[in-house]
């Protein structure tokens, strides 16, 4: 089970979206929809 996740950008509080690139190794990233702010 997953906790701490960041569901609001804490640079500008808009909505993120959560992505997972299938490259090898596999990178679980969430970036905000509206500014520059990523977390891996
Ligand atoms: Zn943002």
């Amino acid at each position: 089970m997953k906790t701490n996740i960041i569901y609001t950008c804490p640079k500008c509080g808009a909505d993120l979206r959560h992505i997972c690139i299938t490259t090898y190794p596999g990178i679980d990233r969430i970036e905000c929809s509206k500014c520059d702010w990523y977390y891996e």
